[in-house]
């Protein structure tokens, strides 16, 4: 999924497990479990762009996922503390962080962590992928809000 959607697994896990030896776990499965949801994301139709525009794409992805995420603690997640949503956040996108070193620069020891995002992501084109996505981040945060 896109970063921001990762963002926001992450931040409802983090306004709803205080400990986080259970919740940098948990967000470290949630990443593959909403990467097998078929859906879009900027690496999505990859072969048709160039390496800079991903990058460009996932950068902007990356900034929007932390100021939803504020927004999300600010109004509705009052009582989690922003670092600790930080940390739970980037433990729920490591898998696509960890394979940023052999996807834009060849780095070899990082290859395992981009076969796995290969074995583990199921596409989607827009309008569906996101369609889909969106309607599945909303409702978690709408049980989160209300469980
Ligand atoms: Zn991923």
């Amino acid at each position: 999924m896109t970063a921001t959607s990762h963002a926001v697994i992450g931040t409802i896990i983090a306004a709803k497990i205080g400990n986080p030896y259970l919740a940098i776990p948990i967000a470290i499965a949630s990443h593959i479990a909403a990467d097998l949801v078929p859906h879009w994301d900027v690496g999505t139709n990859r072969h048709k762009k160039t390496k800079q525009k991903i990058r460009i794409d996932a950068a902007i992805d990356v900034i929007a996922g932390f100021i939803v995420s504020y927004l999300l603690i600010t109004f509705l997640f009052p009582q989690t503390n922003l670092l600790y949503a930080f940390i739970i956040i980037l433990a729920a996108q490591s898998p696509d962080w960890l394979m940023t070193p052999y996807y834009f620069f060849g780095i070899k020891q990082f290859k395992w962590a981009y076969l796995l995002g290969k074995a583990t992501n199921r596409d989607l084109d827009k309008p569906w992928g996101i369609i889909n996505q969106v309607g599945i981040v909303i409702l978690l945060i709408i049980l989160a809000k209300i469980l």
